[in-house]
């Protein structure tokens, strides 16, 4: 398929080229931004699964670089209208129309980007090149949090925490659901065991996820540690696509919960007995143990399928869909444009899994042989 013709079946796809965004994710993030109020406040932010790197732009551009995108530019949109309406007539001269505030870069902001493919550096981020489902990944954002953090010592909490911890880790799905899941999940699991580490209480923690089977019993699982847990469509992702975001706003670890690498997400033993079902019922998913340390009661496991108590541990979150209506349609074509040039990606992948497979078709010369690698914006 030829670059214009993905220009008019994808308008994210041509929309990020011509602002300059590395992927089209960035709108997803955006979006959310919009819905969320994400960046309010925030200076420090974990990305992972960063590459090629379009969420970190949108987080130098925000915060390094004081520009305003998202919910910003949304307000600032707002307030246009407003003046153009006040102008016309249309409301009131005496109704306030409070301008937004000026666009300024945030002071001490601290970006650090994690992905298992090599990303083109972005200035002011620290990029690292790691697995984010290794232990010793944990040790290694940390340090970049902190240069004083010592590499040797057993204790994994974050001595400079940070306020937003991102994810849009995704695997090389196969197309057979179950196992995409089953994968996505393992790197949300391993993405939230991080944010446990670093994140601050109220901090927040944004990440995708395909939503399968059991999600309503992972939302449950983050309600133990924040306070609200909300599922997000942005318009610029795929209807058809089982993909969303969850939102997780104000963290807050139960008492006495300690970040730990053998135990990673402090999971305490399984309901088993009624009364235990009961209390959880009463004082959702937590116990607190004579010695004061308190339990997380994650998830159910066959034993206790047919228990009815269970099933309460179950929770549906709240899901909305996001980004203004006059957004792109991500499933439909647009029409292009007057005198639309398509433009190359912003940035082509480093070292694209890919690569190998497309160099050996072309080397066979075959029906692929002349296919370009491309992408990035994907
Ligand atoms: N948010 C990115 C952006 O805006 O450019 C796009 C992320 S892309 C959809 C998913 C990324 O997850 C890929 O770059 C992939 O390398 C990364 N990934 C998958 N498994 C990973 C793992 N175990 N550790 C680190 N990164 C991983």
């Amino acid at each position: 398929m030829g670059k214009s013709s993905k220009d008019k079946r994808d308008a994210y796809y041509r929309l990020a080229k011509e602002q300059g965004w590395r992927a089209r994710s960035a709108f997803k993030l955006l979006q959310l931004d919009e819905e969320f109020d994400l960046f309010e406040g925030v200076t420090r932010v974990v990305d992972l699964c960063a590459a090629p790197g379009s969420w970190s732009q949108v987080l130098s551009r925000v915060l390094i670089q004081g520009q305003r995108v998202g919910r910003a530019a949304w307000e600032d949109k707002r307030y246009k209208e407003l003046l153009r309406l006040r102008q016309a007539g249309a409301i009131s001269e005496a109704d306030a129309v409070e301008a937004p505030p000026e666009a300024r870069p945030r002071k001490d902001v601290k970006i650090v980007a994690i992905d298992l493919q090599p990303m083109s550096p972005l200035e002011g981020i620290t990029c690292l090149k790691a697995d984010i489902t290794h232990p010793s990944t944990i040790p290694l954002l940390l340090k970049a949090l902190d240069p004083d953090y010592d590499s040797s010592s057993t204790s994994i909490e974050a001595s400079h925490p940070v306020d937003l911890v991102l994810s849009d880790g995704a695997p090389d799905v196969t197309g057979l659901h179950d196992l995409d899941i089953y994968v996505q999940s393992q790197l949300l699991w391993a993405a939230l065991n991080l944010a446990l580490c670093v994140l601050k209480p109220g901090g927040k923690f944004v990440a995708k996820i395909f939503r399968g089977k059991d999600v309503d019993l992972l939302y449950a699982q983050l309600k133990i540690v924040f306070e609200r847990v909300t599922v997000a469509k942005p318009r610029s992702s795929r209807a058809s696509s089982v993909e969303a975001f969850i939102v997780c706003t104000n963290f807050r670890p139960p008492m006495g919960f300690k970040a730990s690498l053998d135990n990673p997400l402090g999971a305490g033993r399984k309901l088993q007995h009624s009364e235990d079902i009961s209390a959880a019922r009463t004082k959702p998913y937590r116990k607190v143990r004579e010695d004061g340390i308190t339990e997380l009661e994650l998830g159910s496991d066959s034993e206790n399928e047919q228990d009815p108590g269970q099933q309460d541990i179950r929770w549906i979150a709240p899901f909305l869909a996001c980004g203004d209506l006059s957004a792109f349609d991500a499933d439909a074509s647009h029409k292009l444009p007057e005198g639309h040039v398509s433009l190359d990606p912003v940035q082509p992948p480093t070292a694209p899994p890919y690569r190998r497979a497309l160099e050996e078709r072309r080397k066979m010369g075959g029906a692929y042989g002349k296919t370009k690698l491309g992408g990035g914006v994907e």
